[in-house]
């Protein structure tokens, strides 16, 4: 993979506020100017990742290269027969990162903590707010893969 850099918008767009979520376009990061910026760090985290699965379904060049085929695969293949597993891969690539960078920095100490926060996470995932989400059932064979990794991370 090429190098690429990244660059962040901090944005007081109305709707970016209302619908208080961060967003990636490529290696464009987008979030609302109400976030801390220690909340915009970790969310940082995430977005990176994405901007990674951009980049490596461009064949490795750039995060534009790849950024129709992502949001294809994580828009468009929401139909019943798909069940939205490659949104939902994604999110876990995505998630497993920032809950690492959580752990990582001291941010989550406690198990219960890091339970409750990927549980959480896979629900947000299989949420109804996406149209046709993955069921719960399979996100959460994922997600709890990073759970049980995590704590034995804590535990050393
Ligand atoms: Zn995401």
């Amino acid at each position: 993979m090429r190098e690429f850099k990244t660059h962040t918008h901090i944005s007081s767009n109305w709707l970016l506020r209302k619908l208080n979520f961060g967003f990636c376009v490529a290696n464009h990061f987008f979030f609302p100017d109400t976030w801390s910026t220690q909340r915009i760090k970790v969310a940082k985290v995430h977005e990176m990742r994405h901007a990674i699965q951009q980049c490596q379904l461009g064949f490795g060049i750039h995060p534009w290269v790849g950024m129709l085929p992502f949001m294809l695969l994580y828009f468009l293949v929401f139909l019943p027969l798909g069940l939205a597993f490659f949104r939902m891969f994604f999110e876990y690539q995505s998630d497993r990162d920032e809950v690492t960078y959580l752990v990582e920095t001291g941010r989550i100490t406690n198990t219960g903590v890091l339970k409750y926060y990927i549980d959480e996470s896979a629900k947000t995932v299989s949420g109804y707010h996406y149209f046709f989400p993955c069921p719960l059932f399979i996100t959460k064979l994922f997600y709890n893969r990073i759970f049980n990794d995590l704590r034995l991370k804590m535990k050393t």
